[in-house]
């Protein structure tokens, strides 16, 4: 079936208590048997269903399950934030003397992770800068755990070959982890392109209305369950009310990406032609270093670019002039949003460490809404009209 028709349906097929035609948000922390038998062939995963909500609770299950068919994987578990997902796979992986091979380009709090608490407990971590494919290829040949990417990266949308370097770490035997946050399944699959796992921030797209913080882990049963067991224990489990908020998201997911692609692209090639901007950032453009690989993996370019000003023209007047955009932090929602890097997702970094992942100072974040195009074209327009 199609991605559109799996969104909907995948996890909601079996029937509803009381024949409810919606999935039922399910708020109990914990579920009762009249049976002791009946309560431990459960307890014992002898039988299907649920203990205790730490563990796993039937509104989380239809999300996890959605996601497990979208991102074409055997098994699928949340988290309570993106960086819940993405901390407990990378402290379930990794042990005092091992090394991870990543890059400069990470989102903010990752990068944090790296630079922070992996050295903290003795793990070795090597960033390649994201541009230099030689360097990444040359630091995963030294040997590595764990290969984290990320494509394509926040805020400068530069785009890794995911099938070059996931069969780079499978060949020096490390577990291949890419965010797939920016892109979505609907644009691009990487388990398909070789990574063994995937992890998203569901807070942006899949959830897409700004009302629900997430995160999910897709990935082979085996270490799909290493992560849960982990997460079991340390307690970064998702609340049920913001699963079922990010589940009814899903339901549009593919309905949402269509548009954001459509209206991104558009604005893209609005931005490239205006003589207040530098540089526009897009994997979509052909201008893009990396567009044909982008083109190679995704199937659609997404809906975040970012576009620098030219010399004399002000980031805050030209963002305060925005009508059509909340200036506020995170991505991916129904409304454009738009920012700096040094407020939004690098806000954990100095400018020298900004400067160092070489994003520009003088650049804009635009995370382009489902509005109607030409309106967001006009209101750029406005806004770049003076320095
Ligand atoms: C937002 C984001 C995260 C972190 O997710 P939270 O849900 O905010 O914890 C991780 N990776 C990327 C690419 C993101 O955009």
């Amino acid at each position: 079936m199609g991605r559109a028709t799996e969104a909907l349906w995948a996890g909601e097929r079996s029937g509803h208590p009381f024949g409810a035609a919606q999935m039922p948000l399910v708020p109990a922390i914990s579920f009762g048997y009249d049976t002791v038998e009946s309560w431990s062939d459960v307890a014992l995963n002898r039988a299907p269903g649920h203990i205790y909500s730490r563990n796993t609770n039937p509104t989380l299950a239809v999300l996890e399950e959605k996601m497990r068919v979208l991102e074409g994987a055997a098994a699928a578990v949340s988290f309570s934030s993106g960086m819940a997902a993405i901390s407990n796979t990378l402290y379930t992986l990794l042990r005092p003397g091992d090394r991870i091979v990543s890059v400069t380009d990470t989102y903010g709090g990752t990068n944090r992770i790296f630079t922070e608490f992996l050295p903290r407990m003795g793990v070795e971590v090597a960033l390649a800068r994201t541009h230099d494919e030689e360097e990444i290829l040359q630091e995963i040949a030294k040997g590595c755990h764990v290969l984290y990417l990320e494509t394509p990266t926040n805020p400068t949308l530069k785009v890794l070959d995911l099938r070059k370097l996931c069969a780079a770490g499978r060949a020096v035997g490390a577990v291949v982890v890419t965010d797939n946050t920016v892109a979505t399944p609907v644009n691009q699959n990487p388990l398909a392109l070789g990574s063994h796992l995937v992890v998203h921030s569901a807070s942006k797209f899949l959830c897409g209305h700004g009302d629900a913080l997430g995160g999910i882990l897709c990935g082979s049963e085996e270490l799909v369950h290493q992560v849960f067991a982990y997460r079991e224990i340390n307690g970064a489990v998702l609340d049920p009310f913001a699963a079922y908020l990010i589940a009814r998201g899903l339901k549009t997911l593919v309905l949402r990406v269509e548009r954001h692609n459509s209206n991104a692209m558009t604005v893209a090639r609005f931005l490239q032609e205006h003589p207040a901007v530098e540089d526009v950032f897009y994997p979509g453009l052909e201008s893009h270093a990396m567009h044909a690989v982008a083109a190679s993996q995704m199937r659609g370019f997404g809906g975040m670019l970012s576009f620098s000003l030219r010399e004399g023209y002000s980031v805050s007047g030209v963002l305060e002039r925005l009508h059509l955009a909340y200036r506020a932090a995170s991505l991916g929602h129904v409304e454009t949003f738009a920012g700096i890097p040094a407020t939004t997702s690098h806000v954990e970094c100095t400018a020298e460490q900004r400067a160092a992942m070489g994003i520009p100072e003088r650049l804009i974040r635009y995370s382009v809404g489902i509005e109607d195009v030409n309106d967001l074209t006009a209101d750029l327009a406005q806004a770049l009209e003076r320095p």
